[in-house]
């Protein structure tokens, strides 16, 4: 199977652009527990456990080198070498699609999975159930979150995935979903409102499977990851039974091979009349990883009707942002309402904002600094709330917005304002403080640590502007300060 140059290149781009502040952003979101990214993390932890961390060998080196100058020679530059296509838009990090999205994605490659649509009102479940027929029906919650089955919803509801005989039981089902609120053991608290339900075919289910395809950063290339423990958490079924999860590492050049899709089939238990279908539900989960540039496909479960067919019954996709551009259709798919208000906000006003679970909000210029203050803060006992990154050009209006989004966040309780003057001048964030100050009350403690370019000036500013603010000298001495200023004292 032939993969794209294009592809390629995003794909070493992606595992290699460290100094992109989006993609250490998105490594800050695995590494850093969080509801939504922590499967990935642990799943990451447990793939970086089995290999040797961070190092490449040489020959893996050559190859990436080749990639890139083969790559090169076909026409198509490097990320940092192309001017910004004109509909550029902020930075998503990672985005999400909702199962009924993802589906459709994986019916435009022949992934085999059950009949159904979406629907967003009692009426349309209604009509769903009863053209799909006098069969078995499952319903399902749409949110942006694993874990649905076992969930229950703030209106005392249990589960969001419910199988009903007629139209009149889906439409009743359906009624104690939408517009009702999910919680789910990646949710958190709060849970999710729910907008859209997914009424479909219920699947007569014989086995359950576990089936990924997704980045592996170790090796910087895709790895499937699969298991006979489906329909269950993954993260569990590692940690536990580390032998019952089979590794199948995908050569980006060629593609995955159908010797590896038979071999998956086989490990993974199907009977030799399932074998080809099997193969063929692998190798067109690896296309649609390929075509849309996805960071992950997840398949959990992947089932064994008891008629012998292979469906896909769930599926989550993790996209590379940096991609999206190339994918209008895709990008077409976000839903906001899916997503952190803080991180909307701020990819409005062209910043970069993670948020965390913390009260220590971070507002920083660089990936690199970003880690190293979310590393400094935890080490003196704090926690980040978030950490926002200016980047290298940040203007004074973009540094005034960056602070607003920092103070309406309740859960901080500290600033601490964290700058390396190099592009991003020292003065310019002094002036985004006091202009921010001037609009929004400053609330919390505010810890300053300024160094580099012009920082003289920004120093001078600060102190002229008469904010109460308490000024650091060092990373280590900021972070001792803001800690201690979130816990009051
Ligand atoms: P999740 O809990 O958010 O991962 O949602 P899933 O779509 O994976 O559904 C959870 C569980 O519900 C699955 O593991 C299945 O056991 C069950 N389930 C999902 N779809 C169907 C279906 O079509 N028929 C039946 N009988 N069970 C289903
Ligand atoms: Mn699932």
């Amino acid at each position: 199977m032939a993969v794209s140059l294009p592809a390629i290149a995003a794909l070493y781009l992606s595992v290699n652009a460290f100094s992109c502040s989006g993609v250490a952003a998105t490594i800050a979101k695995t590494r850093v527990s969080r509801s939504a990214p922590a499967r990935l993390k642990s799943l990451i932890g447990f793939f970086m456990a089995a290999t040797v961390f961070g190092s490449i060998s040489a020959t893996q080196a050559n190859s990436r080198r080749k990639i890139v100058a083969e790559s090169r020679s076909a026409g198509y530059s490097t990320l940092s070498e192309n001017p910004e296509p004109a509909d550029w838009r902020p930075p998503l990090l990672v985005m999400n699609i909702h199962e009924y999205q993802a589906r459709e994605l994986l019916q435009k490659f022949d992934v085999a999975t059950t009949r159904g649509r979406v629907a967003a009102t009692l009426d349309e479940a209604e009509q769903i159930a009863r053209e799909l027929g006098d069969i078995d029906i499952v319903v399902k919650a749409q949110i942006h979150a694993g874990g649905r089955g076992k969930g229950s919803f703030k209106n005392g509801f249990k589960g969001g995935v419910h199988v009903r005989k007629t139209p009149q039981e889906v439409r009743e089902v359906a009624e104690k979903m939408l517009g009702e609120i999910l919680v789910t053991h990646q949710t958190g608290q709060a849970g999710r409102l729910v907008n859209k339900v997914l009424v479909a075919e219920s699947a007569d289910i014989a086995r359950e499977i576990y089936f990924a395809v997704l980045l592996d950063r170790a090796t910087a290339a895709p790895l499937i990851v699969a298991s006979t423990e489906g329909g269950v958490e993954i993260e569990t079924v590692a940690e536990k039974s580390p032998e019952k999860i089979i590794r199948e590492p995908i050569n980006p050049l060629a593609g995955l091979q159908t010797y590896q899709a038979r071999k998956l089939a086989t490990q993974l238990g199907f009977e030799s009349s399932q074998l080809k279908n099997a193969s063929k539900l692998f190798e067109g989960l690896y296309r649609t990883f390929i075509a849309y540039d996805c960071s992950m496909v997840e398949v959990n479960p992947l089932v064994v009707t008891s008629k012998g067919e292979v469906l896909v019954l769930d599926a989550k996709f993790n996209l590379d942002d940096n991609a999206l551009y190339r994918h209008p259709e895709i990008a077409a798919m976000r839903d906001i309402a899916e997503e952190d208000p803080r991180e909307v906000e701020a990819s409005k006003h062209g910043l970069n904002y993670v948020g965390l679970d913390g009260n220590i909000a971070c507002l920083v210029n660089g990936a690199g600094l970003a880690m190293a203050t979310m590393d400094i803060i935890k080490f003196y006992g704090g926690e980040p709330a978030n950490f926002l990154d200016v980047g290298g050009g940040a203007t004074e209006e973009q540094v005034t917005e960056a602070f607003k989004i920092l103070i309406a966040d309740k859960k901080v309780k500290a600033i601490l304002v964290n700058i390396f003057g190099g592009i991003m001048k020292c003065d310019v964030i002094a002036q985004g403080i006091i202009g921010a100050a001037k609009t929004v009350k400053l609330s919390v403690p505010l810890v300053v640590r300024l160094e580099g370019t012009n920082v003289e000036r920004g120093k001078q500013l600060l102190k002229e502007s008469g904010l109460a603010l308490i000024a650091a000298d060092d990373l280590a001495d900021a972070a001792q300060k803001v800690v201690g200023a979130a816990k009051g004292k």
